[in-house]
């Protein structure tokens, strides 16, 4: 079988590609190793994501909008403190303004792209399915499979997330290190509601988030909590009962959300920062966490992907108009240039507050509240950051417009 494109992963960013090429008419064969039913369940995944405006813009043109009005919640105010301490930086989207962004859980996004995708003529899913190999030659990809099928493009492109076997049988080297630091991920119900005003506290162990989501099936306020722990008091914290997790918890918050109750049981996830050493080879292309990978110290990782997925598309698109090869050096390079720098960028900002915000003592505090300072009273630097949450900086593709290309 042949189609334009071929996609390794199915996962967020890989399925958000093959829609977004589907609806310029590129068709593209996805072939994820994975059963992409079972990626549906809360189990498989129990996190809630910060969608960008822009990014939500992309997915709204895409025709995910209903997904949007029925279960985003949206961010209005961004508050970020150094722990409890009242000196704040005060991010607000106003009362007409866009939303800084839109919370949404994973698991719903991901049953909406896969009913998209699958309900797509131009989109052929092939899940599960073990890659045997990946060969590239001057004019075509040819993926065969474990069970001896065998598919032809002329581009193949690595979606298959931070452990990209793609990226590593093409011998693309990786820079990267792991933090000492693992992600507490859960959800709380409280008693005050949240009025949409995400806050990130920031403790020596690392940034606790506080993330407004829509309300529980029985009315009450909801919150998605992602929490920074050193790693080795990780294993303890995934032991916590949902009582003492929730006293713990409190004793941080200082009340912002009143009375808080767990509602789902906490997972925790290793954080690392990875960045591939390039994001081309013959006829093979890097997106999403299989390019890079960051701290969530800004919620920024999945974000990052959708930029990648909207200029790759206009990229492609446009190739495919004017007649190009789409696997041609010309066409590879021009998505590079146009991600990589923003990738190495906003990989570096997050890496820098991580560990700004991680040093103990009170020299590095007084630092960062003389910073944090300086921010709220520098209008043209704090709008900067407001267009960095909202996804609008650079030059943004089409789709991050609300538009087709
Ligand atoms: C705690 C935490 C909180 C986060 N919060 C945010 C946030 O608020 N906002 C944000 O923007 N980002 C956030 N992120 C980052 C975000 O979750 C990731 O960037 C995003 O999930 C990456 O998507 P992906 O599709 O590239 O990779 P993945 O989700 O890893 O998907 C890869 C897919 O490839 C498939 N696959 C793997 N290997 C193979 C193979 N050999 N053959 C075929 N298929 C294969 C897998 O089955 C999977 O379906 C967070 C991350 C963490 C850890």
């Amino acid at each position: 079988m042949h189609a334009d494109v071929i996609i390794i992963g199915g996962g967020l960013i890989g399925s958000t590609l093959a829609l977004a090429l589907a609806r310029h008419e590129v068709s593209s064969i996805v072939v994820d190793a994975q059963d992409l039913d079972a990626t549906t369940l809360p189990a498989f995944d129990r996190r809630a994501s910060a969608i960008a405006s822009a990014s939500a813009r992309m997915l709204r043109a895409l025709g995910l909008g209903e997904l949007f009005d029925s279960e985003g919640c949206a961010i209005r105010e961004i508050r970020v403190t150094d722990g409890v301490a009242p000196q704040f930086l005060h991010f607000d989207a106003g009362v007409d303004g866009d939303p800084l962004g839109i919370m949404l859980e994973n698991r719903l996004l991901r049953i909406a792209l896969l009913r998209a995708v699958r309900a797509h003529p131009l989109v052929t899913l092939v899940a599960p399915a073990k890659v045997a190999a990946l060969q590239r030659d001057a004019t075509t990809a040819t993926l065969t499979l474990a069970d001896g099928r065998v598919f032809t493009a002329p581009l193949a492109i690595a979606a298959d997330g931070r452990r990209s076997q793609t990226r590593e049988a093409a011998g693309i080297r990786l820079t990267g290190w792991s933090y000492p630091n693992a992600a507490l991920v859960t959800m709380v119900a409280h008693s005050v509601p949240h009025g949409g005003v995400a806050c990130e506290l920031f403790y020596p162990s690392g940034p606790l988030a506080l993330l407004p989501m829509t309300d529980t099936a029985d009315g009450r306020p909801r919150s998605a909590i992602v929490w920074t722990v050193k790693a080795d008091a990780a294993a303890g914290a995934r032991k916590l009962g949902p009582k003492a997790l929730a006293a713990e918890l409190a004793s941080r918050i200082d009340g912002t959300l009143g009375d808080v109750e767990i509602i789902a049981p906490q997972v925790v996830w290793p954080l690392g920062y990875h960045h591939a050493a390039s994001y081309s080879a013959e006829r093979l292309l890097l997106i999403g966490d299989a390019a890079h990978g960051i701290h969530p110290i800004a919620g920024q990782g999945l974000n990052m992907g959708f930029r990648d997925v909207a200029a790759l598309a206009e990229v492609l698109v446009e190739a495919a108009r004017t007649g190009q090869d789409l696997g041609a050096p010309a066409v590879l390079a021009r998505y590079s240039a146009w991600r990589r720098l923003d990738n190495a960028m906003v990989g570096a900002v997050t890496d820098g507050l991580h560990r700004l915000f991680g040093l103990p003592g009170r020299l590095p505090a007084a630092v960062r509240r003389f910073g944090l300072a300086g921010v709220e009273r520098l209008p043209p630097l704090k709008a900067r950051f407001m267009a960095e949450a909202r996804g609008e900086t650079g030059q943004l593709p089409a789709l991050l417009k609300g538009e087709l290309v």
